[in-house]
């Protein structure tokens, strides 16, 4: 059975659309149960019914025409119970429904098991049998629930490939389709979409149409006279170390790179319309497709060969490319996985919204996408994103939510989104030089997060009073290779020059979990509780020490530099990592810099410090909350992972009281205390830290003018009433609809998610993906 199922699943995730990938379903399915009928019904949610959307067995005609209610027969039965269905006399059973149209008459037996995909049901797949004897027996129902459970995932692929094209299920015209992922960076955008993916990787080329057929054929037959050319060269000159029989592997090769193989497929592709790499990649996968369903051993191993083949012309076709590539004055960059490397190729100005596949709202690139204000959203496992270049995409950062070629109303709503959010932003501008103090006079000072230069403008425009966290590894991922002594002297120049004479704090190289140097890479089972953070540079006291010496000497002269530890999860760390400070501190002095010893703090982000925070604060200078960190270790929930992304949750009662020993023990051995994590920056977030005794929050540039305002029309009062009140509740979410009322009801509903339900409400109504 495994074997059956792992050649199902293949040939599905190859399928080029839904009808084509259900077709395969009822098909394979039918011949290993034996059974007489599989079909599929998928659930249309426009019309919130269960359609026959393929069939083996019952009438063709009836596919796309029949269809239940939502609660209506045995299929409607087995939605709504959302577990499997198994009878022996189906026509006995109440529920029964009755469809002549289908020919269904003739079928006693019935097994149904739902489709389900992230807690939303798809559809119901189902299979039958003439015999009143024959019982689909245990190992059938598991066979057909595991199959159910391994093309959820891949059904709700190709249904969303359908509905970027603007299709519903029965293939009429729907509008305003929704995709759900996870917010990233609040805001809305609306541009053009540009996809980028790696290089070399066929699965992820996007299905582009050209409209220059000559020079795509032109393009090709270049590529493939140049691997034909590649492999000739490899073949002589191995020829002498390798058998006959390996050395005709190339000839293989050859052969297949002849113009009635392979090119001749792809040019024919070609001729009718489809790009280059597109052709190239369709044409490949149907060879693997072919290959790896094979039962001979021998064949099915050629996929490898016809994948390494599609590859080595794919990358000729690529190469010069990126070169090529346009970015629309309104981009919105959409990625498998978005990397800093991405954002720096896409011309300034241009940039207006971030897609990603990959990660979650605390991602290490949503954190940057926040610092830079543009409008992002994460973790849409779901989306095919080949289909997304050049369409118009409206992103909505507040709700997590991605629109394609959307109606002129639903563009038109979201345009006024846009103007609110800039004139909200315009009437803040006020606040810039105000001090950050409550109605009774406490005093928070208001820092910013940076890592690329850009940040620094929009800190200083924004009235930030220091940095509370500068994120050295941003420049080291930008680099091809560890940036020398010299050129992080001057990337830390700028930072603490742009501030001086107010604080800066570099946090030491925080490489591992989800931030890689491509030049240094980490490969590890467990990444996040891996080699991170100052267990790197410990183990690397040159890449540490070097750092140290760079930030000391860019310090000269300004004074302002203070130095945090990112990671740190016991006292001998800390103890290591001030040695080596020391030391350094003493030799660029020797050297002759007028340097003053900078102040040394570390980061709370492990939970095992939180008990350990007297012992800590004692030997270092200040303590600085890493709330992102904090709430994935304490909740064990991937920062990430979109899969869980609503488990994590910052509001969480442990992860308040964590927050408020902290600043309480911090407190009780006279040692300051900041948050850098992203709770800070909301304004709900920032409201309860302040009521915590938090000295200073630390947070992106763009959320720096709303926690402002919000702080300077409350009383520390008020706010620790609030915190009391949210420290007797057990639910995350009664806590942020508890905070937000309260924000609400003194005024600041504005700075929540503008008119969230109306948004809702018009992409219900306009047919929800
Ligand atoms: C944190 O963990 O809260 C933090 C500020 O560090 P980073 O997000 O860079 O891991
Ligand atoms: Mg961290």
């Amino acid at each position: 059975m495994l074997s059956t199922l792992r050649n199902i699943v293949q040939e599905v995730n190859a399928a080029r659309d839904l009808h084509e990938a259900l077709g395969i379903i009822v098909s394979r399915v039918q011949a290993a149960m034996a059974t007489e009928v599989c079909s599929v019904y998928l659930l249309d949610p426009s019309s919130n019914r269960y359609i026959l959307m393929a069939t083996e067995g019952l009438y063709q005609e009836s596919v796309g025409n029949v269809s239940l209610g939502y609660s209506e027969g045995l299929v409607g039965l087995v939605g709504a119970r959302e577990e499997p269905i198994n009878l022996e006399d189906a026509p006995s059973h109440p529920r029964y429904r009755y469809f002549p149209e289908t020919g269904e008459e003739r079928f006693r037996s019935f097994l149904g098991v739902p489709i389900i995909h992230r807690r939303r049901m798809l559809g119901v797949l189902v299979v039958q049998q003439r015999e009143s004897s024959r019982c689909f027996d245990e190992g059938e129902e598991a066979f057909l629930v595991t199959v159910s459970a391994q093309l959820a995932s891949v059904i709700a692929h190709s249904e969303a490939t359908g509905a970027i094209s603007g299709l519903s299920l029965t293939g009429e015209a729907t509008k305003d389709i929704c995709f759900s992922g996870v917010p990233g960076a609040q805001g809305v955008a609306i541009g053009t979409g540009v996809v980028v993916y790696s290089t070399a990787d066929l699965d992820v080329v996007p299905e582009k149409p050209t409209d220059d057929i000559e020079q795509e054929l032109a393009l090709f037959r270049a590529a493939v006279q140049t691997v034909r050319e590649d492999i000739q060269r490899v073949a002589k000159r191995l020829s002498s170390q390798l058998r006959p029989e390996e050395l005709a592997l190339f000839d293989v090769y050859l052969s297949m790179l002849g113009d009635q193989a392979l090119p001749g497929e792809v040019a024919t592709r070609i001729h009718e319309g489809i790009w280059a790499q597109g052709a190239l990649k369709q044409v490949v996968q149907q060879y693997i497709r072919h290959f790896e369903v094979m039962d001979d051993h021998y064949l099915r191993e050629r996929a490898v060969d016809i994948r390494d083949l599609g590859r080595r012309l794919l990358s000729r076709l690529q190469e010069g490319e990126e070169k090529t590539l346009e970015y629309p004055e309104r981009t919105v960059l959409v990625s498998e996985e978005i990397t800093p490397a991405m954002l720096g190729e896409v011309p300034k100005g241009h940039l207006v919204g971030l897609v990603s596949v990959k990660g979650s709202s605390n991602s290490h690139v949503a954190i940057l996408a926040r610092a830079m204000g543009v409008p992002t959203v994460m973790g849409l496992v779901d989306i095919p994103v080949n289909q997304l270049d050049g369409k118009e995409l409206i992103v909505d950062g507040f709700e997590g939510q991605l629109f394609a070629s959307p109606s002129p109303d639903l563009r038109a709503f979201y345009q006024e989104i846009c103007d609110e959010e800039d004139e909200l932003f315009r009437g803040l501008e006020a606040l810039r030089d105000k001090p950050c103090e409550t109605t009774d006079g406490h005093r928070v000072a208001l820092l910013v997060n940076t890592g690329l230069m850009t940040d620094v403008a929009r800190s200083l425009s924004h009235g930030a009073e220091g940095i509370g966290l500068y994120r050295t590894e941003v420049p080291f991922m930008i680099k091809d290779r560890f940036p020398s002594e010299q050129e992080q002297r001057e990337y830390y120049r700028e930072q603490l020059e742009a501030f001086a004479p107010n604080p800066v704090t570099m946090r030491t190289l925080d490489i591992g979990g989800d931030k890689a140097l491509t030049y240094f890479p980490i490969q590890e089972e467990n990444p996040f509780l891996g080699w991170r953070g100052i267990r790197v540079t410990l183990d690397h006291p040159e890449i540490f020490l070097v750092q140290v010496r760079a930030m000391l000497k860019a310090s000269e002269g300004l004074n302002n530099l203070q130095i945090m530890l990112p990671m740190i999860s016991n006292i001998s760390e800390v103890e290591e990592s001030l040695h080596l400070i020391y030391r350094v501190y003493h030799e660029v002095r020797e050297e002759g810099y007028q340097i003053h010893m900078p102040k040394v703090g570390v980061m709370v982000e492990v939970p095992g410090v939180v008990y350990q925070i007297r012992e800590l604060a004692e030997r270092v200078d200040f303590l600085s909350v890493g709330s992102n960190d904090l709430t994935q270790y304490l909740l064990a929930v991937d920062r990430n992972n979109p899969r869980v992304a609503q488990l994590y949750h910052s509001y969480h009662p442990a992860v308040l009281q964590a927050l408020v020993r902290v600043a309480q023990d911090a407190h009780s051995v006279g040692k300051p205390v900041g948050i850098c994590g992203e709770l800070a920056g909301d304004p709900g977030g920032a409201v309860l830290l302040m009521a915590m005794g938090y000295d200073s929050l630390s947070m992106n540039a763009a959320s720096l003018p709303k926690v402002k305002s919000v702080i300077r029309n409350v009383s520390r009062e008020w706010a620790m009433q609030l915190l009391d009140d949210v420290l007797l509740l057990d639910s995350p979410h009664v806590i942020k609809s508890c905070v937000d009322l309260a924000l609400r009801n003194a005024g600041f509903g504005r700075y929540l998610r503008p008119a969230r339900s109306s948004t809702a409400a018009l992409a219900e109504q306009s047919g929800n993906s």
